[in-house]
């Protein structure tokens, strides 16, 4: 499908023809803080599939798992954009609420659903896991 997307300000822009791999709302910390919000809704697809344009500032921070997340944000208008995981190298995932259609994005489990604060409680159908899922 074609994936594209950009930042409040669109200085940041990012498109391609992409197959999501795993989508996700994460309700961890990091992800909690970084996006600003209750949760992170992130769209992992091929990493050499996305060209992104435009210039980013990226953060990188351990995860509660130990491995290494990059995130990239706009430097103008702070908006995140996307995410590495040193553990999945091959992998981008884009933040779902910057994508230009939102409906694009559609989640398949729900990870570190016991951080959820009460004011973005889980609403979910599919799998719900209070921490990570064992990787597999
Ligand atoms: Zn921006
Ligand atoms: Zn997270």
């Amino acid at each position: 499908m074609q994936v594209s997307g950009k930042c409040l300000c669109g200085a940041v822009h990012y498109s391609g023809q992409a197959e999501p791999q795993f989508q996700v709302k994460c309700y961890c910390t990091d992800c909690r803080k970084s996006s600003a919000s209750g949760h992170a809704a992130m769209m992992g697809v091929a990493r050499e599939a996305i060209t992104i344009g435009g210039e980013v500032k990226e953060f990188l921070s351990k995860a509660d798992s130990g491995t290494e997340v990059t995130r990239a944000f706009c430097p103008s208008c702070g908006t995140g954009i996307y995410s590495k995981n040193a553990a999945m190298p091959h992998m981008i995932f884009l933040r779902a609420a910057t994508l230009d259609d939102p409906e694009a994005f559609s989640p398949q489990m729900v990870v570190y659903a016991s951080r959820a604060p009460g004011w973005d409680a889980v609403n979910f159908a599919g799998p719900k896991f209070d921490e990570m899922p064992p990787r597999g």
